[in-house]
């Protein structure tokens, strides 16, 4: 059996929803399911709706609901001309949903005691549940016999909310006595990111975490193949916006992949790989715009990686210098205090480097929690942050594909490996 994987970029309007189905109608080989993310640009619309009801703003938060109301209405009118299909029903039944916790959270007297985090969650899941719904009722209405599954009953979580970290042994048990004897007769269609708590609270896997879901569908089903639909050819070895002669990488290995998803190369979530990579599972990333080309095939080791060299810029990137106040050693000494700091604020890494006494990291700048990670570090060492740079990848490098890639610039850092080469420029 094989899992799909198609993002909000595939379902972004009624076309592509048909399209979408004439995939699905096309592939003849067997069994599938099919995991998705939330229409177009709806996570972010959603996040905006999160934020304007934590603030309590209840204007603003249902003027917002009212416009992605009308966006999803809109693509709905168009695919389907009997105006009495459920599926208007079922998404009026979402927004009726969507606005009493809108209602609830909005009043004056009422605290958000589990926090900011959980209220996102259980709203901006409605991302997923609405558009499976649709794609659903959509396929079944192009004659497929679907089966909506909600991911939430067999896809557990611990309860971090917006992170949340996977119960690998339940999950794998639910998927299987739930999917294993539905999928010989039927298509199976999912929500990705989502999660719920062994108390049944949504959470989700953080943002693009649809792709992680897929893997894990296809981790617990023994899956032949995981196919990621985008709307780019595959992985390229550069950005098409800004390079426009980006070349596709054919055949690339697990490892190559995760590093390349890694350092921002946003073509598949980092944490896909890890699962498929345990199951020696193929992974596709092939174009929605042009489904019959072969796309990028990652599996193990290829030999290929070093062919092409790739350039991956991770935007958004501040630099932190520690220094001890009282010379001590930085690395003999505190690095360990330094990272249990970083891994209590969930700060991600990107390069570091070190002196005797000061010790200087690469981190995705993430405004909620990066100004009082500074105040807790300067507790005990001196620090300076530089924000607003950007980390540049090569991996395979060479001397006309660094060039290109620093445009002129001067790194900050630089670090230059056999392989890769790292640089932080302004
Ligand atoms: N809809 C979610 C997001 O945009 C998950 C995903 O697309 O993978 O972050
Ligand atoms: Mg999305």
């Amino acid at each position: 059996m094989r899992v799909f994987k198609f993002g909000g970029a595939s379902i972004k309007n009624a076309d592509a929803i048909r399209n979408v189905a004439e995939i699905v109608t096309n592939y003849k080989n067997g069994k599938l399911v099919l995991v998705v993310s939330a229409l177009g640009k709806t996570t972010n619309a959603l996040e905006e709706i999160a934020d304007a009801i934590y603030n309590k703003e209840a204007e603003l938060s249902a003027e917002r609901i009212d416009a992605l109301k009308a966006g999803h209405f809109a693509i709905l009118d168009e695919l389907f001309e009997d105006k009495q299909h459920i599926a208007f029903r079922d998404l009026e039944q979402f927004f009726e949903r969507l606005m009493d916790i809108q209602r609830f959270y909005t009043l004056k007297n009422i605290t958000i005691d589990a926090g900011y985090d959980y209220l996102y969650d259980q709203i901006v899941s409605f991302g997923e549940l609405m558009s499976t719904n649709m794609v659903s009722h959509y396929l079944r209405h192009r004659s497929l016999p679907v089966y909506w599954l909600d991911v939430r009953t067999v896809l557990k979580t611990d309860s971090r909310y917006r992170e949340g970290g996977v119960n690998w042994e339940v999950t794998e048990q639910l998927i299987q006595a739930k999917l294993q004897p539905l999928i010989d007769s039927q298509l199976v269609i999912t929500q990705g990111f989502l999660g719920s708590t062994v108390e049944n609270h949504t959470t989700t896997l953080g943002r693009e975490g649809s792709d992680y879901t897929a893997a894990i569908m296809a981790y617990c089903l023994d899956a032949e193949e995981l196919v990621i639909w985008k709307d780019v050819p595959g992985v390229l070895n550069a950005d098409p916006r800004l390079f426009p002669d980006a070349r596709l990488l054919k055949k690339i290995s697990y490892s190559e992949a995760v590093e390349l998803a890694y350092y921002g190369a946003t073509v598949i979530h980092p944490k896909t790989i890890k699962p498929l990579q345990n199951k020696n599972i193929t992974l596709r990333v092939r174009s929605f715009i042009y489904p019959t080309d072969e796309g990028t095939i990652v599996s193990t080791a290829t030999g290929h990686d070093h062919e092409i060299p790739s350039i991956i810029y991770k935007q958004n990137q501040a630099l932190l210098t520690l220094g001890t106040k009282d010379f001590s050693f930085i690395i003999e000494e505190n690095l360990s205090h330094i990272f249990r700091l970083f891994a209590d604020f969930g700060v991600k890494v990107g390069m570091m480097q070190a002196t005797a006494i000061n010790f200087t990291v690469c981190i995705d700048h993430d405004k909620a929690k990066l100004p009082s990670l500074i105040k807790t570090l300067e507790q005990d060492y001196r620090v300076e942050s530089q924000e607003n740079l950007q980390l540049v990848t090569i991996r395979h490098f060479d001397a006309d594909t660094l060039k290109q890639a620093l445009k002129g610039r001067d790194p900050i850092i630089s670090q230059e490996g056999k392989v890769m080469a790292r640089y932080v420029v302004g």
